[in-house]
């Protein structure tokens, strides 16, 4: 039999119309666009012919270009080869995967680490995993994107407490009549820089039966003796606290892992579909993190340079009027200005002058807090940062 396509009615518009979305995005000035890297050297990039100095990067250690890193992954390629050919639960966990847990539960002093491929997929797997209909997540106002879509993918009622409020979560837990309660929070906050009252909320996760899923991206390395990250800064240590961190920021590669007690990680291992329906993280990326984890240890150095450079900051910026850094100790240094346009310009004075310093815009932050997010690292010499202090004083 012969199907002919009826024609489409003339008058009925598409609901396909990206170029009118596309030209919405522009109207709100939220179109995003990407540089081109041609080279990077630490916080040195060359884009366009041009050389920038870069307070753009989440490499606050300066490792991703550290001459070690770059020998483990020639090694851990040579060794394995480039793929790890499944899920780690069929044939895709290698030796350099299993020591790499290991290593990370050492670090981070707790009892067993599991190790993901990307820090997006393993909070969007966890918090399903840990909670379902009938449950409840608590989680904080400025929480990443992927803390929030684990809890819609959950099907867990969603409770959003006020950013870092831990007084408004204590009463959404009396309150709560749900079966189990997860406190989801960023520890060192993404775009702001500031850190989760975490003995709070680990307080409150013991006085009502929940359990609390700290994601750690921008505080591991950073925080904490050795660079173990916020629960180590904070002594935290409980049966029901599972920590996150991710391994493509200060550890200057790529991955993710969540550590906690032996049975909660088995668990995890069991029910985390972002884990078991993907192919594991190449075992050359495993053994390169292998050295990373051991400079984080080593090189205290980088983290007493950083919090230099963080003081430095905070006492010599003079800003035009009406912009304001934001409260925040960590290399995450936001630069408050209000409106997308404002935050764009600037960030536009600053590029011309040869410095790389992104502006953030909703919806990844909240409408009217557009800012430039100053990420320091490591890697910046304090001149460095001088340059960025001279700019900043004059444009206006
Ligand atoms: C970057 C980031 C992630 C995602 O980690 P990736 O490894 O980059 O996928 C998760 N949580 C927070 C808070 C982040 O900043």
């Amino acid at each position: 039999m012969v199907t002919v396509n009826p024609a489409p009615a003339a008058a009925t518009p598409s609901a396909w119309d990206f170029a009118s979305e596309l030209r919405a995005i522009d109207d709100a000035q939220l179109r995003r666009t990407r540089r081109v890297i041609e080279s990077y050297d630490g916080v040195r990039l060359r884009v366009g012919g041009r050389d920038m100095l870069g307070f753009c990067s989440n490499d606050y250690l300066g490792l991703a270009q550290h001459p070690a890193l770059a020998e483990a992954a020639r090694e851990g390629a040579q060794r394995w080869g480039a793929g790890a050919t499944a899920s780690p639960l069929v044939c895709g966990h290698s030796l350099a995967h299993e020591q790499l847990e290991q290593d990370l539960a050492r670090l981070v002093g707790m009892p067993r680490a599991l190790y993901f491929y990307a820090g997006f997929p393993a909070n969007t797997g966890l918090v399903p995993a840990l909670a379902g209909r009938g449950d409840a997540v608590f989680s904080d106002a400025l929480n990443h994107a992927c803390l929030i879509d684990g809890a819609r993918l959950s099907r867990a009622e969603l409770q959003v407490y006020g950013h870092c409020d831990a007084a408004d979560l204590a009463r959404r837990l009396a309150a709560s009549s749900a079966r189990r309660k997860l406190i989801v929070s960023d520890a060192v906050f993404s775009m702001d820089g500031d850190i989760a009252p975490l003995r709070e909320l680990l307080r409150l996760a013991e006085r009502h039966d929940a359990m609390l899923l700290i994601d750690d991206a921008h505080g591991f390395g950073v925080l904490g003796p050795g660079g173990a990250g916020s629960a180590a800064e904070f002594d935290l240590r409980s049966p029901r606290l599972l920590y996150m961190a991710t391994l493509g920021k200060a550890a200057g590669v790529a991955g993710a892992f969540v550590a906690g007690s032996e049975d909660a990680i088995e668990y995890l291992m069991q029910r985390t579909r972002s884990y078991i329906f993907a192919t594991a993280a190449p075992p050359l990326v495993a053994h390169t993190l292998r050295t990373s984890l051991r400079l984080i240890a080593e090189e205290q150095w980088r983290r007493d340079h950083l919090r230099e450079l963080v003081r430095l900051l905070r006492q010599q910026a003079r800003l035009p009027a009406g912009w304001r850094l934001g409260e925040s100790t960590t290399p995450v240094q936001p630069l408050l200005i209000g409106g997308n346009e404002a935050a764009l310009s600037a960030m536009q004075q600053l590029w011309e002058r040869g410095l790389w310093v992104p502006a953030i815009r909703p919806p990844t932050v909240p409408a009217g807090s557009a800012r430039l997010r100053l990420s320091l690292s490591a890697a910046h010499t304090v001149q460095d940062l001088q340059r960025l202090l001279q700019a900043l004083a004059h444009i206006a």
